[in-house]
């Protein structure tokens, strides 16, 4: 009995086991339905466009029989969306991918043979080709192929579409790659009836030119469904209910974790998890019903699709057999290794023009050495501290193209910038970027939709990242402008505050430090806390958005250990998102007092009000020392004239004083008030009016 007991707690523990396992992997791969209701939700016309096709289609299916078709050929084009990295991807692989295309779309998929006997006499050839445009939408002459840099290919939703505009979805067959997608979907697509700027495919670059992914999207945007019907969700018990409209695809539950288990049945008969539009691992198939479907949506007018096959359209996109494709003009861009670098370094440029092969480069380098190159990818030193401008103009027997990157260069000169003693309290409206100084600008790199932003609360300003609305693994990059420590030798800390908690148990957030003695090409890492470690309230879990109160901040402590002997500095924090809560930095210190950070009390925020603001007659100054202190009031006008000044040593608590009795003849207009207890500041700026 007893053992009996224990067998059924084991297998009730690995029941739940698989269970857990098989929520954990649930696949959401294909974006298309989500992102498709999303875009309903917004435009119901679209639901009319698609009632009109659905009726079509039934008709078109009655009288039209599959062995009578013609191959039909559709334009295609590529918006390769991109930051300069490994999702710039070759033409090879946008070569390769449509190869793919035209091997499944024409059952010529070398693993079409694997298709069971139980459908193999469905297995269809839909008869379409896919063929990249060689005329673009102008009349000017393209190998199909666009580039665009744009941070859009981080996390990209729909917006990446008005980012990088589609072509006239009526002549092309718009396909954007992207490095990641909002949703963590692999791909997303919608069906014919989208407004013309959604129409089209966007997929992670990963899945181009290898596996099936696009022949799936491609199958929606020509009106497929999911063998189990119009969800998202495979594996429930209720898509039994539902259908896709397809006469020879069995009702199915679909596949979950893209498993390949041939002899699946779960809607009392054998299920085609061999087809493309499945989520299974093993799919090499459409079937005739399919074909008829999409081959009706390529007959409609609904969202074009009847035009993109006619001649006259293929000859307006240079795809028509007879088209002898010129050589194009190349479209010139490049890239550089890195855009900060100190005075007397060498930066790499890397060619990445497009369109056309490029014969011949003319390179400027206004202040490089040198300051003209014809090399492809020249290496230039630049010995001028300040920002420079590079251009290049790529040639070839059809024509050249110019293309010029303002300021893409950095040049610090290091004894610019900060010097130490080193204090930012983030209160100041150069912060982080200088209104009159770029040599004094913090950097804030995005990779995802979201990175270190400004947090503004009445009394006191930080930085930080919104861990929970950033994808997982998205880092957020903040870097300072350069530190001169040549007045301060030896520094041994940065310190800053920190202010962290979690959303759950499992937030996993993390924070590193690295710092740089050649502005920027190498870093070295300081500091490292995550999850629970960055914790500095009381370990209470914060579901909604986490707000410090002023005694949730840890003071923390970064070694600036095998820097002793550098005379400048930059420093990188560098936050990774895994759906925790907020981070927050502040009172980023380099200097006597974070050397000194664990002998003394470490000082505790500055709070500073000016009440009113604006004000008319008089306003009242409010501040609290946490310990005894000197105190120092400063009043400038908006070009740094002092109007008032205050000093007094002064015991802890709250001290108030009005605004007039430091400056008595104040005039209307913008001021800014500067309080400094010990080595510590902060700015607010006040408005008199008339
Ligand atoms: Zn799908």
């Amino acid at each position: 009995m007893k053992k009996l007991f224990l067998k059924k707690i084991f297998i009730l523990s690995l029941l739940s086991v698989f269970v857990f396992a098989a929520q954990a992997q649930k696949s959401n791969w294909c974006g298309t339905v989500n992102f498709d209701q999303e875009a309903i939700k917004k435009d119901s016309s679209i639901l009319e466009k698609r009632a009109k096709l659905e009726k079509f289609t039934k008709e078109y299916s009655s009288r039209k029989k599959n062995t009578e078709e013609d191959v039909l050929i559709i334009p295609v084009v590529f918006h390769v969306v991109h930051d300069y990295g490994e999702e710039n991807i070759s033409k090879e692989k946008i070569l390769l991918a449509i190869d793919i295309l035209n091997k499944d779309y024409r059952k010529l998929n070398t693993d079409v043979y694997q298709a069971i006997p139980e459908f193999k006499n469905i297995v269809a050839d839909i008869k379409v080709e896919f063929r990249l445009a060689k005329i673009d939408p102008e009349g000017n002459c393209t190998d199909g192929i666009t580039r665009t840099q744009s941070l859009e290919t981080y996390d990209a939703g729909n917006s990446v579409k008005y980012a990088v505009p589609g072509w006239d979805n009526t002549k092309y067959l718009n396909i954007w790659t992207v490095k990641s997608i909002e949703s963590g979907a692999a791909a997303w697509s919608h069906y014919p009836g989208i407004s013309a700027a959604l129409d089209g495919v966007v997929s992670i670059y990963r899945y181009i030119g290898s596996g099936h992914t696009l022949t799936h999207e491609i199958g929606h945007y020509l009106n497929l469904m999911h063998p189990w019907g119009n969800s998202n969700d495979p594996g429930l018990e209720s898509n039994c209910d539902i259908d896709d409209e397809v006469d020879d695809t069995p009702l199915t539950i679909g596949v979950v974790n893209s498993s390949c288990n041939l002899d699946q049945v779960s809607c009392g008969s054998l299920d085609n998890v061999q087809n493309y539009m499945d989520y299974s691992s093993c799919d090499v198939m459409f079937t005739e019903g399919q074909k008829t479907r999409m081959r009706a949506a390529l007959n409609s007018s609904v969202s074009g699709r009847n035009n993109l096959w006619k001649q006259s359209n293929l000859e307006a996109t240079g795809t028509n057999d007879s088209y002898a494709s010129p050589i194009c003009s190349p479209i010139a861009d490049f890239y550089v290794d890195n855009k900060s670098v100190c005075e007397g370094s060498s930066v790499q440029f890397f060619d990445n023009s497009y369109n056309s092969s490029v014969d011949a480069w003319a390179w400027s380098f206004p202040n490089g050495e040198p300051e003209t190159s014809n090399e492809q990818n020249p290496v230039v030193k630049y010995n001028t501290p300040g920002l420079h401008t590079v251009s290049l103009k790529a040639f070839n027997s059809s024509g050249n193209n110019t293309i010029s990157k303002n300021n893409i260069i950095n040049v610090i000169d290091t004894l610019m910038g900060y010097a130490t003693p080193y204090f930012e309290d983030m209160e100041s409206s150069d912060f982080p970027e200088s209104s009159t100084d770029y040599t004094k600008n913090w950097k804030i790199e995005k990779q995802g939709k979201l990175s270190w932003e400004l947090h503004s609360t009445s009394n006191n300003n930080s930085i930080r990242v919104v861990n929970y609305s950033n994808s997982s693994e998205t880092k957020s990059i903040l870097i300072s402008p350069n530190i001169n420590l040549t007045n301060f030798e030896n520094p041994k800390n940065i310190t800053f505050k920190l202010a962290y908690a979690k959303r759950s148990n499992s937030s996993d957030d993390d924070l590193k430090i690295y710092v740089s003695d050649d502005c920027g090409i190498t870093w070295k890492i300081r500091f490292l806390k995550r999850g629970s470690q960055l914790v500095t309230n009381d370990g209470t879990l914060v579901s909604s958005e986490f707000i410090p109160q002023d005694d949730e901040w840890s003071e923390e402590k970064c070694s600036l250990s095998s820097f002793e002997e550098s005379n400048h500095i930059m420093i990188k924090f560098v936050c990774t998102s895994r759906k925790g809560n907020c981070l927050y930095i502040d009172d980023i210190k380099i200097g006597e007092e974070a050397n000194r950070v664990n002998t003394v009390n470490p000082i505790k925020k500055i709070k500073l009000n000016i009440r009113p603001n604006p004000f008319k007659n008089d306003a009242v100054i409010d501040y609290y020392l946490t310990h005894n202190s000197k105190t120092q009031i400063i009043i400038t006008d908006i070009i740094g004239n002092v109007i008032g000044k205050f000093y007094k040593e002064e015991t802890t608590g709250k001290h108030s004083l009005n605004l007039t009795s430091i400056a008595p003849n104040i005039n209307s207009g913008i001021y800014f008030i500067k309080l400094r207890v010990n080595n510590a500041q902060t700015t607010r700026k006040i408005i008199k009016i008339k």
